[in-house]
This record gives C-alpha cells, structure tokens and sequence, in this order.
C-alpha cells in the first residue's frame, strides 16, 4: 500500500460497546497493524443528547482489556488531535459554509413541528415523506425563500439547519471493499442534515471532515452505515477531497432466527454482549473468559482465513487477517462456540497460570493454608482442567479436593449404600490406618489386593468409597483423589460417612 494505512474505530459515547463494536474495532486494529499503520480512536460524541457519562472509559477500558491499544485518541497524545469532537467542535462550522458557498449545501428553517407534520401527512398515505428533489422548493429553506430573506431570517436569529443539497438524476458508483461496487440512484437520497442549531455538526459532517483532517485511509465500519456511504462519497467529491476506501462489516446475527444479535437475546440464553460489565449486565471479562478467546472468536465472526484453523493468536490474527476474505453476509453469534474458545484458551495456560486464577477463589472459601499450597492447587488443576471452561469452573469440579463433602447424593446413596456397607468401611479403615505408603499406585494396588483377601466385590466397595470421599460418583481416579487429599482425610471422610450413611441406611 502506498498511502499510509490510518484506520480509526470511531464509536459515539451513548453506553457500553456492545460485542459487534469490539469487533469493528479489532478488524481495524488487525488492518492497521497488517500495514503497519496507525489505529485511531475517534469519540464522535457530537449528539449531546444521546451523551453516556462512563462510555467512554468503558470503550478505552474495553479495548485495553482485549489488548487492542490504539496508536492515536484521547488520552494519547498524536498529531491530528484532539480525538474527541465535542473538543473540535469550533472546526466544522468553516466545512459547513464552504459547502453553502460551493452551492452544495443550503439553509432549512423547517421546525420539528412542521416536519412531523409531513411526516405524519405521508405516513397517512401509506408514504414516507423525503426531504429532498422533489419537495425542496416547496419547503422552507434558502432555495425556496429570496436569498435576501433567508439571510434576514438567519439574522434575526431564527433557528437553521445546513442541508446536504443532492445533486437528482445521478448514478453514483461506490466501492466497497468487501461488497464490490455498489450504484446508487440519488434520486432515492433524502438532503440530509450536515449542521444543527445547537452549533454542532451532524455525525455525518464531522464523521467526514475528521477523517480527512486526520488523513484516514481506510474507513472499516459496521453494515448499518452502508447506507450512509452515498452521502459521504458525496460529500467528498463536494470538498473536492480523495476519499478514504470502504469497507462495511457484516452484521452479527442472532443465534437462531432473524436479526442482528441484541442484548435481550443475550438475557434470553445466558451469555454477555458486552466485554465488560455494565450495569447489571455481566461482561465477557465477568463471566470468565480470557481476552485472547474473545479476540479470536470475534476475529471469525465474519472473517475467515481460508484454511481449517480456528485459533490464531493476536500476532497469528495479523498476519493471516484479510479483508478480502471478509464475508458480506451477516455473520451467526454462536454462544457455544464462544464458550468451545475460551476452553481452548484454558487448556493452553500452565498449570501454574491456573492454580494462581483459581486462588482468588479459593481465598474466598475461607480454607486452611494447607489447602492453598500452590503446588497442592496446580496439581488439582491439572487433574481437571480438560473439564473445565472457565476458571470458575474449578471450584465446583474440585471442591472435594478441599474439604470434605458436606452432602451426599441422594441417589448413589440409595444404590451403593447396602446395609452392610458402614461395616465394611469400618475394615477399610483399619487397613488404611496401618499402610505407610500412601502413594496413588501403591494405594490403589493395596486397596484393591485387601478387597480380594476380604473376599468382597470391586463393586461393594469402590463406589460407596468414592461417595464417601467426594460425595457423589464424580470425579478422576478415586486412588488419585485420596491420595492427594491424603491419609488422614481420607480416613476421616470414609468414618464420618460410615456413621452418617451407615444411620442413614439403618431407618
Ligand atoms: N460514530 C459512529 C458509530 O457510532 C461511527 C460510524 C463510522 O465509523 O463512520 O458507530
């Protein structure tokens, strides 16, 4: 590419970045750093109305989290700052009058009164009322007023907006870089507003002259502004500007059925739309997932390398990332896909990554230090981590490895708890008392030569043995379990289930 590449993710403060906004952001990151270029952040908070106090933090916090810094924004200094528009409000008005004077923009005085007004009228009509070619001059602006009234009027302070004034019978042929050449017919363009009265531009005004001014070279956005392209081509060619090149996302659908993905389908089935909290409305971060996992399943929503790989690391991400490769249609939000990711991303942390995520836990169980030994957790969590999803997921696989169970199921009790079986656990228990070694294999093979001497059965004793030591029939190995809980908590657990269980079967 000869032209340096300057991407910008430009995301408006009205709340939390939602799941599809992280991924434009992470498909411009990844161009930029393709072509070495710059990423942007770009705050377009000119709608003061629709202003969010903590969006903002939330978007840096939530591009900081999935480890996608960005080169230029606020808070970091770059030499087309500052990055939010409220802050270059006083820059735009010029852009506006130079298009009045080219003759491509015009004054509008209607009221919001009078427009619904029309609004309504046509809607009555089963039409939709468009401001533009055809109704132009029967409206109240400065093309249908004396040139001389119109400025009386903006004199005396009536409020005005700047219309885009578009050019009717014109074919414009616009490219996109994911959808190919797209010809829009002006005549079905609506003047859209460019200024307000309140003195702030439009976002598609300051969308327009920010990329110019901070010389983008390439605007990669979500779908829903495809149909804001013609305007922006056109505002270019009215500046008489080069215009960066296009490319719009494809959506991200629901899971099933119809429609782009929203928060209530997340409510619905259980999983976050957001990256972090927000509110009462868990985030990725909340629920356990690893940023990595996140970046790369957003990485193949729409996305995909051409190949069979599916985990690529940020590095892998930039190098394999191509536009081209870009889908048009919508991608499908897969929550358990989402979940297959961060399992996989689990699996790759070392053992010792994972015992330290899973001490905050542990410290919130209020267990002896003992149990806390980190070279106690990590073996656990190498014994369990192929089940586990999120790290959370530990406490509830492992939490036998930490204190005795406090409950029994019902069920394996009422099958594996015969009426002899307290007694039997009481012999078990002697032996064990007198064994030196209680290593796994030397266990297991002691155990299982005593059962043989008893003349009992595998099957009488192992799995009332497992409910009395984990409390259910879950679990890895059993010889694996009491051995690492160790002797003497095993014998405990094996008495105090032969008393409870043993009264229990009794009734
Ligand atoms: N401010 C727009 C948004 O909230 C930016 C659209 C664009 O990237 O041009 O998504």
């Amino acid at each position: 590419m000869s032209q340096k590449v300057r991407v910008r993710f430009a995301p408006s403060p009205t709340g939390p970045l939602h799941i599809g906004g992280v991924r434009t952001a992470l498909f411009n990151y990844l161009f930029a750093k393709k072509y070495d270029g710059d990423f942007i952040l770009r705050i377009e908070d000119t709608d003061r109305s629709r202003y969010i106090e903590g969006a903002e933090d939330y978007i840096i916090n939530a591009l900081q989290w999935c480890g996608l810094p960005f080169d230029e924004g606020p808070r970091v200094q770059g030499p087309y700052g500052p990055y939010r528009q409220s802050e270059r409000k006083m820059l735009y008005r010029k852009y506006a009058d130079e298009l009045i004077k080219k003759g491509k923009a015009y004054y509008a005085f209607d009221t919001a009164e009078k427009l619904d007004y029309h609004r309504k009228n046509h809607e009555a009509q089963g039409k939709t009322f468009i401001y533009n070619w055809h109704n132009r001059l029967k409206l109240d602006n400065s093309l249908s007023l004396m040139p001389e009234t119109a400025q009386e009027r903006i004199a005396n302070g009536e409020e005005y907006v700047v219309r885009f004034l578009t050019p009717p019978d014109e074919k414009l042929q616009l490219i996109d870089m994911i959808r190919g050449s797209i010809t829009i017919d002006t005549n079905t363009l609506d003047d859209k507003v460019l200024f307000k009265s309140d003195g702030m531009p439009t976002y598609h005004l300051a969308n327009i002259v920010d990329d110019h001014l901070m010389k983008i070279s390439h605007v990669i956005r979500g779908e829903e502004w495809l149909p804001s392209l013609a305007l922006h081509q056109q505002l270019y060619d009215a500046f008489e500007w080069q215009a960066p090149s296009f490319a719009h996302l494809p959506l991200i659908m629901k899971p099933t059925g119809k429609g782009k993905l929203s928060k209530r389908d997340g409510e619905k089935l259980g999983f976050p739309v957001f990256p972090l909290q927000w509110k009462d409305s868990i985030g990725y971060r909340e629920t356990g997932y690893f940023p990595e996992a996140v970046v790369n399943f957003l990485a193949l929503l729409g996305w995909n390398p051409g190949t069979e790989q599916e985990i690529f690391n940020l590095q892998e991400l930039i190098k394999a990332f191509d536009i081209s490769r870009v889908n048009k249609s919508g991608a499908r939000f897969d929550p358990d896909k989402t979940k297959w990711y961060n399992q996989q991303y689990l699996q790759k942390k070392t053992d010792a990554q994972l015992a330290s995520l899973f001490q905050p836990i542990l410290e919130a169980h209020d267990l002896p230090d003992t149990k806390r030994n980190p070279t106690y957790v990590e073996k656990i969590v190498a014994l369990l981590k192929d089940r586990a999803t999120f790290v959370s997921d530990f406490w509830e696989l492992s939490e036998y490895f930490f204190r005795p169970p406090e409950s029994y199921n019902e069920k394996a009790f009422q099958k594996q708890w015969k009426d002899n079986t307290s007694e039997i656990m009481g012999q078990l228990v002697s032996f064990l008392e007198g064994l030196s070694d209680f290593s796994e294999d030397i266990l297991e093979q002691k155990v299982k030569g005593w059962i043989g001497e008893m003349k009992l059965s595998f099957g009488k004793v192992l799995p009332p043995l497992r409910l009395a030591i984990v409390g259910d029939m879950k679990g890895p190995h059993l010889f694996t379990i009491m051995s690492l809980i160790g002797q003497s908590d095993s014998i405990e657990r094996i008495q105090r289930a032969a008393v409870l269980l043993g009264k229990l079967s009794n009734k």
